[in-house]
């Protein structure tokens, strides 16, 4: 092992990982375009966006001349009281991508606080206007973060299990997942909303929110809906009054095709969380996105009806800077030939996989992700993972998922390439 692996063993813990039996870490010395390095100089293509954040590439020079630029001018400032050009000008540029509906933009610093601040928002919303809702509502695997609030609404997806005694309460209805060739969606879609119903029914006038991860389901393994069935759960949720919440802080900026999954669902929600590639993958900023008839339940001559809520890096204008100019690259020509260049290779490839993989299970494309099952992820995921590795692939299986979520400047011949070398991989050739 390497001296700065040896340094790292003896400080260093690291996320989601079982430290006594995970492989080795492995030292990255810089990166480029869809590709990072290691110490021993290895090319690794960055097949899931570093966990879903990056979209131009590593080190992208753009953004990092942006950033260069913002911090010879201003690095950070208070916002409680204040404001500085970077934040005004990044919610004006996402305004113009979003429903006339969204009016206030409330800033944090990473996906997990921008589902808790909606939920509390949801939860204030209605003592600040006389009504006391204690439950909230999601689907069976969902996911939205590791806090307290956060986890509480990811009951379900088996991440969390040590802290449920102590989560508020949050029901979950069952998600139908579906994929190609897929022939029970309708009946699985049909149990779901019956299921749906009857919780309304039952506890409807007390739940105050549901939170749900659109079209894609993704820390579960990337587990797609039809969107005509979400079009139809939400308007029964929203016909109790409940408040409807979309954590797109995986799905958002493209990732399933539109800017926003909420625009293939033709069903508008209450709010929108955003973070991972909200940056392009540069730097943590979070953003909780939501209607005037929320924010003015919270305007009073009382301060106790104001959100009482605020993180140290609230609109950090470093991130600002960064997140500006990625949506500047996100919305150039290129970079939207590329995103559809991508679901297209997407499918070459998955049908690549089906004509070669025998064991190959619930293929599924959607925007630029792809995904499929496959027992030999099941059975090792460290061994599998590191399989990939070595042959210059980051891919972090889900279970027995196998999915790719490339950053955007990946050329199609590189992505087909590994389709290639992930079939060869699963058939032991
Ligand atoms: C990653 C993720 C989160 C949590 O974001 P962090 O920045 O890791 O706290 C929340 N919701 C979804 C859908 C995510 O994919």
């Amino acid at each position: 092992m390497t001296n700065l692996i040896n340094r790292d063993k003896s400080l260093i813990w690291h996320p989601y990982t079982q430290e006594k039996t995970a492989h080795p870490v492995r030292a990255i010395t810089h990166g480029k375009g869809a590709y990072i390095y290691d110490e021993a100089g290895n090319a690794i293509l960055d097949l899931i966006s570093s966990w879903w954040c990056n979209v131009h590439g590593h080190a992208n020079p753009e953004i990092a001349n942006a950033l260069h630029q913002q911090a010879l001018t201003l690095e950070h400032v208070i916002f409680a009281g204040f404001t500085h050009e970077p934040a005004v000008t990044l919610c004006e540029m996402l305004k113009r991508h979003l429903h006339t509906d969204f009016a206030k933009f409330f800033f944090s610093d990473n996906g997990s606080t921008a589902t808790e601040i909606a939920a509390k928002m949801a939860y204030q919303y209605f003592r600040n206007k006389g009504e006391n809702r204690q439950l909230f509502l999601t689907f069976e695997g969902d996911y939205h973060g590791d806090t307290f609030g956060a986890m509480s609404f990811s009951a379900e997806s088996g991440f969390h299990d040590h802290f449920r005694d102590l989560f508020f309460k949050v029901i979950s209805v069952p998600f139908p997942e579906t994929w190609h060739g897929d022939e029970g969606v309708a009946e699985r879609e049909h149990t779901a909303l019956v299921a749906l119903a009857d919780v309304l029914e039952k506890y409807g006038q007390n739940i105050a929110a549901m939170m749900i991860e659109p079209l894609v389901q993704g820390a579960v393994g990337m587990r797609v809906c039809r969107p005509e069935f979400l079009k139809k759960a939400l308007e029964m949720v929203r016909s109790y009054g409940i408040l409807v919440i979309f954590d797109e802080v995986m799905t958002g900026f493209y990732r399933t095709g539109t800017m926003f999954a909420y625009q293939q669902i033709g069903f508008t929600p209450d709010f929108i969380c955003l973070s991972k590639a909200l940056t392009g993958g540069f730097l943590p900023l979070a953003l909780t996105i939501t209607t005037q008839d929320i924010y003015d339940a919270f305007l009073s001559d009382q301060s106790g009806y104001a959100f009482c809520h605020g993180h140290t890096y609230y609109g950090n204008p470093l991130a600002c800077a960064a997140a500006i100019k990625s949506l500047e690259l996100l919305e150039s020509d290129s970079c939207q030939q590329q995103i559809k260049a991508i679901n297209s290779a997407h499918y070459a490839g998955i049908e690549l996989l089906q004509q070669q993989v025998p064991q190959l299970e619930k293929p599924r494309v959607i925007g630029n992700i792809s995904a499929f099952c496959h027992k030999s992820s099941a059975e090792n995921t460290n061994d599998i993972k590191n399989t990939f590795l070595e042959r210059g692939m980051l891919i972090r299986p889900l279970g027995s998922t196998i999915y790719l979520l490339p950053p955007y400047c990946i050329t199609t011949d590189e992505l087909l390439a590994c389709y290639q070398k992930i079939a060869t991989i699963l058939t032991h050739k």
